[in-house]
């Protein structure tokens, strides 16, 4: 049985670092954002392969100018402010490899607390199986999760899972 779950402005599916990072960018412009990710956790792959240790790898050039900031800069600023994250290691050795490290499982619960104080909602443990289309337009997606299966419509619906799964389903070349 299909249940309906509810109508989003941006509905953005994998909770990576690539989705997290659309969501609390959407969620900060007051879209109505849900993200979606199959597992309990946010970080994607930084969580699967990365404890004990993940590092943002080209927030510097190899004249050590910062050329990337935005959320990875912020997150891993709050996390250094906090003692879970190393200052950036500007080495002339590794010319452009610069590492910023964080540490993951803290960088999860970050995002956790962002999402919730900027109101983006989330629906763990939820696997995406199918999408919803309107001849050519992709309308929403349907989810299975613990209450049961459900249809979660939206205006905009974002592929971050890692695998272009939702591009892939919804017919596009990939
Ligand atoms: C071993 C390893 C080490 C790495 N180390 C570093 C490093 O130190 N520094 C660095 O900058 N980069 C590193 N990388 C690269 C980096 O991890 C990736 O570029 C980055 O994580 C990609 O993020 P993403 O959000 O696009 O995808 P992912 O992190 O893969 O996230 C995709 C998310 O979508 C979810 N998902 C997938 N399908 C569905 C579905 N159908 N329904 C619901 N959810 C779904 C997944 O569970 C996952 O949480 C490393 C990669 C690997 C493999």
């Amino acid at each position: 049985m299909l249940h309906y779950y509810g109508s989003y402005d941006f509905v953005v599916c994998g909770g990576g670092t690539s989705g997290v990072t659309a969501a609390v960018a959407s969620a900060r412009t007051g879209a109505k954002t849900l993200l979606i990710e199959r597992t309990g956790q946010l970080g994607g792959q930084m969580n699967f392969s990365g404890p004990p240790g993940f590092s943002y790898a080209y927030l510097f050039n190899a004249l050590h100018e910062q050329v990337i900031a935005g959320f990875a800069a912020e997150t891993h600023n709050r996390l250094l402010e906090m003692g879970h994250a190393l200052p950036h290691t500007l080495t002339d050795w590794r010319g452009s490899y610069v590492f910023s490290y964080v540490d993951p499982d803290r960088w999860g619960l970050l995002i956790y607390q962002i999402l919730t104080e900027e109101k983006a909602e989330m629906m763990l443990h939820s696997l995406i199986t199918d999408v919803i289309k309107e001849n050519n337009t992709l309308k929403g997606v349907v989810v299975e999760h613990p209450s049961g299966r459900s249809i979660v419509l939206a205006k905009v619906v974002i592929d971050c899972t890692g695998e272009r799964e939702i591009g892939y389903q919804a017919g596009a070349p990939v």
